[in-house]
């Protein structure tokens, strides 16, 4: 029986992960979850799944949960409260594996903390390892912690990597990685609409029920970008090696062309409790409730190379890991600043990449050698997006 801790359960990928773990009762026990402001989503995950510890930011909401907890009998559930409980709960003893699904830079010292704590790292906020790059992977070193992708498109190369692969290591006989896109909701709208979209237009996803803001990601592709920023640091590769393909079914959720010829692709149902389960259960494999693929249905599959004027993010995307040192913490917390403000309506679409774009040529490059710097170029990013977002009217 293996103790997990999930971080954000109370989001989409913590939902689906619970769903999972539902299934496989003595495989696992839930030991933590932590929420933001969903206390009743956080309720009754606690009445089903029992954890020893819940975290929330704020103190008057744990106060709340507190008292919502005593009311309906729920003795034997500690509240713990604020940023520093996340880490803690993180790197508990008795937590064998983290599912790390907090949204954006939130999640980034917990999910820290858990691989300096050798924990098994089930790593679904990529924005955590953008910011943090290849100092996350040296903690990941340091301590044997163990990586494990649950982006559908890095778990799909993760299971099409050589058998004896692991995450941060070069594999031998690589040559690209085809890191697949369904290319979101604005795909083939006319480029002269995009400035009115309506949030709700741009979290309608075809393919993938998500969480707002990776939606949105998904929407101007800096999800891609991100997932590029991504694969370069698990997979040990250039980004000159990852090429993004747009595949709208999403069926394929990615591949590796190896130098012989041979591509392996990954495929399955657009369900993300496939990717969780492969991760919850690696090595060995375990039903994850999903629909299995049905290919007549499917019929044909189709690839059509990125547009970078359509998709002006994901450009950024390639020039920020180029750049390297805090270019792509800057990128994630221009955006992050970025699709608050167009999910809040104070930016329209078109002005996402605009901002990131403005705070790239302005914030100054140096090293990420330490997290402090990393957490400041996060901190110096976000005042100049809101800034510009106020001047902009
Ligand atoms: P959601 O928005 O659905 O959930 C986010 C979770 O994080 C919720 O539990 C939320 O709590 C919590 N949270 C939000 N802000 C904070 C904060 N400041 N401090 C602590 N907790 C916070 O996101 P998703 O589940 O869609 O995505 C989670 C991560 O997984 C993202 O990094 C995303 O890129 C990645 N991912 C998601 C996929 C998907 O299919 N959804 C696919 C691949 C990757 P509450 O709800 O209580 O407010």
């Amino acid at each position: 029986m293996k103790g997990i801790c999930i971080l954000g359960s109370t989001g989409s990928i913590g939902v689906s992960t619970l769903d999972v773990i539902a299934r496989h009762p003595e495989q696992y026990s839930v030991v933590a979850l932590t929420a933001n402001n969903n206390l009743d989503r956080l309720f009754e995950q606690c009445l089903k799944h029992r954890p020893v510890y819940v975290v929330l930011l704020d103190q008057a909401k744990a106060d709340e949960f507190t008292l919502k907890l005593k009311s309906a009998g729920l003795t034997g559930i500690a509240v713990l409260r604020g940023a520093e409980a996340l880490e803690q709960v993180a790197s508990l003893p008795e937590v064998d594996s983290v599912m790390a699904a907090i949204v954006g830079a939130a999640g980034l010292l917990p999910t820290l903390a858990a691989a300096k704590a050798g924990k098994t790292v089930l790593l679904a906020n990529k924005e955590a390892l953008v910011m943090s790059g290849s100092l996350f992977m040296q903690e990941v070193t340091r301590s044997g912690a163990r990586l494990l992708p649950i982006d559908s498109e890095h778990n799909a190369i993760f299971q099409c990597m050589p058998a004896n692969y692991c995450a941060g290591h070069a594999a031998l006989g690589v040559r690209r990685i085809l890191l697949t896109a369904s290319g979101g909701p604005f795909l083939n709208r006319a480029l002269s609409d995009l400035h009115d979209v309506t949030p709700d237009q741009a979290c309608a996803h075809p393919n993938w029920v998500m969480g707002r803001k990776i939606s949105v990601d998904s929407a101007t592709m800096m999800n891609k970008g991100l997932e590029v920023i991504e694969a370069c640091l698990l997979f040990n590769l250039p980004p000159e090696q990852i090429q993004v393909v747009i595949h709208p079914q999403s069926v394929i959720h990615s591949m590796v062309d190896y130098v012989d010829g041979s591509v392996l692709a990954q495929m399955g149902s657009p369900d993300m409790r496939i990717p969780i389960a492969h991760a919850l259960a690696w090595p060995q494999r375990f039903d994850s409730g999903a629909e299995m693929l049905n290919l007549f249905a499917i019929g044909q599959l189709n690839f059509v190379a990125p547009d970078f004027e359509r998709f002006p993010n994901l450009r950024l995307a390639y020039q920020a890991v180029k750049a390297g040192g805090v270019m792509p913490a800057v990128l994630n917390a221009a955006n992050e600043a970025a699709v608050a403000a167009f999910l809040e309506r104070r930016l329209p679409f078109t002005g996402i990449p605009q901002i990131i774009e403005s705070c790239m040529e302005r914030v100054s490059q140096r090293p990420a050698d330490n997290i402090a710097a990393v957490l400041e170029a996060d901190g110096e990013t976000r005042a100049l997006a809101e800034s510009d977002i106020k001047n902009r009217g």
